[in-house]
């Protein structure tokens, strides 16, 4: 069994060096904010997302030594903090960031979770480091609650917020199934993007040894026995203890061979889903979260904007807080309305421009089209965080219909004789 345990620790280790993708954790506690004496870093109350006001921030990089997980940048071009935006930009107008789209493993899910900011601080003080999950756990709020609910609206939740936590399949993965764990707990940030640990080294040890890889008692025997992924994982994931994360493992394994049964048409066992502490139903339930959900399952995403606001007009379309000269975007403010936008850096700079229902639509247009936006005020314009990878619009290589080259008027007039 010594030797299986070192290939499933060597299997371990080798999943951990290479795939285990890291982002901002957007933390409920976070300590870049903390840190920042410019008051440049701050959560946003809407939607939790973290972000540096490139205006306050005066370089003086102490979120770069403060973020536990190296989450926070320096440009040394512009002399400013720069970190994960969470894509706002996308995720206001209800759309998938740009590293869960393009993730070719489909293996990146978001959603919204509830959670009482008045019980944050006492969460991350816990005295015993390895009782922060649970004291985390207890900060999330069941949208299913009708307290919660009746609570969340009195506080000004948009109802739409609401239901998408009801949907929310981050809620699902985190505290309705328990698979997904946090990662590092111990820094006390409280970390929100967790993650499911891996049992396929575990499958794959178990197969290469002559082992069925998908049988519920030798995966059960494998989790138990097989100390050391387990401890390896809890180190990562649940200050070192190992209970969540063999829990968690468990489940994976129960969903496994409860799946297999059903595939192979035979009579399913609920006494595999029992022993991991769940029922067939549920098992199934995340079945069909893991293998089979749809985008729309995979990213429930609310507006930042009702739909009222969007018929008014009084939405605003809010250029990323990096796209400035020198910033990774390279990019200039571009135009909205058909005129520029403020200077990138001072005080006129990332303010919200107004902007009109149409702008809304062409957002939307230009993410879920394969063809480019067809106004003339956002031709020769391309925001690359923004950009979905669909076709070619015009002005994405410098010298191609780029702006200056030719006027609105005669682009459409080429566009005419094109036809
Ligand atoms: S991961 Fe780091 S940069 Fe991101 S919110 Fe947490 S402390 Fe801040
Ligand atoms: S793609 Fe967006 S959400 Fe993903 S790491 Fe980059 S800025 Fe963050």
């Amino acid at each position: 069994m010594q030797r299986l345990g070192d290939r499933v620790r060597l299997e371990f280790e080798q999943t951990f060096m290479f795939y285990l993708p890291r982002i901002c954790e957007h933390c409920l506690n976070p300590s870049c904010v903390a840190s920042c004496p410019s008051g440049a870093m701050y959560k946003r109350s809407e939607d939790g997302i973290v972000l540096v006001d490139q205006d306050r921030c005066r370089g003086w990089r102490m979120c770069v030594t403060g973020c536990p997980y190296k989450k926070v940048y320096f440009n040394h071009k512009t002399g400013k903090a720069e970190k994960c935006t969470m894509c706002y930009p996308r995720i206001e107008v209800g759309m998938p960031t740009v590293c869960s789209e393009t993730c070719v493993g489909r293996l990146r899910y978001l959603g919204v979770v509830l959670y009482d900011a008045e019980r944050v601080g006492e969460a991350a003080a816990v005295a015993d480091e390895r009782d922060l999950y649970g004291a985390q756990l207890g900060v999330f709020l069941d949208p299913e609650d009708p307290e919660v609910r009746a609570a969340a609206l009195r506080d000004g939740v948009p109802d739409r917020w609401v239901e998408s936590a009801r949907r929310s399949p981050v809620h699902a993965l985190a505290v309705r199934h328990r698979v997904a764990l946090p990662l590092h707990p111990e820094y006390r940030t409280m970390p929100m993007v967790w993650y499911i640990p891996p049992l396929s080294p575990v499958v794959d040890a178990l197969a290469s040894t002559g082992h069925d890889g998908e049988d519920a008692g030798n995966l059960f025997g494998a989790i138990d026995t097989l100390r050391i992924p387990v401890e390896y994982l809890a180190e990562l994931f649940t200050a070192g203890d190992p209970a969540p994360v063999e829990a968690s493992l468990r489940t994976l394994a129960a969903m496994r061979s409860h799946m297999r049964r059903i595939n192979l048409g035979q009579e399913p066992d609920p006494s595999i889903a029992e022993s991991a502490g769940t029922d067939p139903e549920r098992i199934e339930e995340l079945y069909r979260l893991l293998a089979l959900a749809k985008y729309e399952d995979r990213y429930v995403i609310p507006t930042a904007y009702g739909v009222d606001d969007a018929d008014r007009g009084v939405i605003d379309e809010i250029g990323c807080s990096l796209d400035y000269e020198g910033g990774p975007g390279m990019g200039g403010m571009g135009a909205s309305h058909g005129r520029a936008l403020g200077p990138p850096l001072g005080e006129a700079s990332g303010r919200p421009d107004p902007a009109g229902v149409e702008t809304f639509h062409a957002l939307r247009m230009r993410q879920t089209s394969d063809a480019p936006a067809d106004r003339d005020d956002l031709r020769g314009r391309v925001n690359l965080l923004n950009w979905d990878g669909n076709g070619r619009p015009e002005g994405l290589f410098p010298g191609e219909h780029g702006p200056g080259e030719h006027g609105p008027g005669e682009r459409r007039a080429d566009r005419e004789e094109d036809r």
